[in-house]
């Protein structure tokens, strides 16, 4: 089985209750309470097999071969045997080969899920063999629902920035929520598109990206969120980065409406630039020459 997803988009906690589901020996699996459950909640089930490659990166020959090694003997509890491999999509065109020798006659009770982020690399023989499960997004309140669980105590302009960052993916807004360099440095970078309204502002802004090329590209998404904020202020669409208002007030007062569109388009395509390998001072320039005066 395949499970197709982005980062984050929770496919190994996914693959992770269906092996318990498929492992628990109790009434409603995952029962949680087994004597199997209790083994693959604390990694200590023989018969689960995360399979990480040995060397760095890609999944290789070598790798298929010690998936076949654990597959040539039968299970150490006599029942069902799970074996997920992370990061699939990076696996050999001869690692495929080899899985697909056992793909073709898989052994009996024998669950294999392969965490891919993308299809493109598999063989077809592969691909066809393969039931696929697509990770699905999940509407903005369900998200925001599930972090104020997971985060009670937490700031709520905090949790719905993280829910509507996210994208519909559950996993990411709460990684973002732990992330506390995320919050500094965003709290950074619109400290320091807000200042860009003073030519003085302009001038620190270009000082401070010129050489961060790799904080730039993280830093226009968050601006691309707050022209977008700034744009819709004052309607009934809630604001991303909503716990920053200030922020956002302060360039919808001093920006005109068409001022505020103009740099939204120009974040956009200060991104397209980076992307290109345009330089940074230069994608800077270009940027910063959109705002007004
Ligand atoms: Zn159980």
């Amino acid at each position: 089985m395949i499970l197709l997803g982005p980062e984050d988009s929770g496919k190994s906690t996914l693959a992770d209750f269906f092996a318990r589901a498929l492992l628990c020996t109790g009434d409603q699996p995952p029962c949680g309470r087994c004597g199997s459950c209790v083994r693959a909640q604390t990694g200590n089930h023989p018969d689960l097999h995360v399979l990480t490659p040995a060397k760095e990166g890609a999944f290789r020959v070598a790798d298929a071969e010690a998936l076949q090694k654990i597959l040539s003997v039968r299970p150490y509890e006599g029942g069902r045997r799970v074996l997920i491999l992370p990061n699939a999509h990076r696996m050999t065109e001869e690692a495929q080969n080899k899985l697909l020798k056992i793909l073709e006659e898989p052994p009996s009770d024998t669950y294999i899920f392969l965490l891919a982020t993308t299809l493109a690399p598999f063989l077809p023989t592969v691909l066809s063999r393969c039931v696929q499960i697509k990770m699905d997004r999940m509407e903005e309140e369900g998200i925001l629902a599930y972090l104020k669980e997971r985060f009670p105590d937490a700031d709520s302009g905090r949790l719905g920035h993280a829910a509507a960052y996210a994208q519909g993916w559950p996993l990411r807004a709460a990684s973002l929520m732990e992330d506390a360099q995320y919050w500094e440095d965003r709290s950074r970078w619109l400290d320091l598109a807000a200042e860009a309204l003073t030519v003085r502002g302009k001038m620190e802004l270009f000082r401070y990206f010129q050489k961060r090329r790799d904080e730039l590209i993280r830093a226009l998404d968050v601006w691309e969120l707050l022209f977008r904020d700034a744009a819709v202020a004052g309607g009934n669409v809630k604001a991303i980065h909503a716990d920053r208002q200030d922020t956002v007030r302060r360039l919808r007062e001093n920006l005109k409406p068409d001022e505020v569109l103009r740099l939204w388009q120009a974040t956009q395509e200060a991104r397209a630039a980076l992307a290109q390998n345009a330089s940074c001072p230069m994608t800077l320039d270009a940027w910063l020459a959109a705002w007004p005066e």
